[in-house]
């Protein structure tokens, strides 16, 4: 088993604009929010580098009166340190994102990169073509059902062809 290491893509934050909402603001910093996925609250702590912008947009809104749902999660940002996106408030962010894994099982190869990962039940993302036509013969066809059984059988069947596979935590 290894720790699952999320690369702040900010892939799974782009649709939970309507989900994770500020119900309150408490001061320049801090929002009191909610996830609506499991009803939660939580206190959001915003990056001191975001805290104008988000303030800023939140005090608009809120003159307007029209706090407007977001289809992106309003403290997703664009990283202003380097490429790509971060979560504004990631140290107090609420336990669903916490708990997310969006891939459950690693996959390596002989060298010990990584090369592929499993996502949902079965689906494979890879760009080792010869890992992608191993999955579609020989890992697709088992019956996915009790999932330590097929674990353990795709393990092997990864392991016979020189790749190692570990579970997420
Ligand atoms: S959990 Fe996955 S999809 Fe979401 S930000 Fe992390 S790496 Fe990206
Ligand atoms: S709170 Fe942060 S981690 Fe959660 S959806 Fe929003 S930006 Fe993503």
């Amino acid at each position: 088993m290894v720790a699952f290491e999320c690369d702040r893509c900010g892939k799974c934050c782009v649709s939970l604009g309507s989900l994770i909402t500020i119900e309150r603001q408490l001061n320049d910093r801090d929002y009191y929010c909610r996830c609506k996925i499991d009803n939660s609250v939580f206190l959001g702590h915003v990056d001191p580098a975001y805290c104008e912008e988000i303030a800023d947009e939140f005090d608009a809104e809120t003159a307007a009166h029209s706090i407007q749902e977001k289809k992106t999660c309003r403290f997703l940002r664009k990283n202003r340190q380097g490429e790509g996106t971060l979560c504004a408030v990631y140290s107090t962010r609420p336990k669903i994102c916490r708990d997310f894994r969006c891939y459950r099982m690693l996959i390596r190869n002989h060298e010990g990169s990584v090369c592929g990962k499993v996502i949902g039940k079965n689906t494979l993302r890879t760009e080792d073509a010869a890992l992608e036509n191993l999955w579609k013969e020989q890992v697709i066809v088992i019956p996915y059902g009790d999932t330590a059984a097929w674990t353990e059988k795709v393990v092997g069947i990864l392991s016979e062809h020189d790749y190692h596979a570990d579970t997420v935590e």
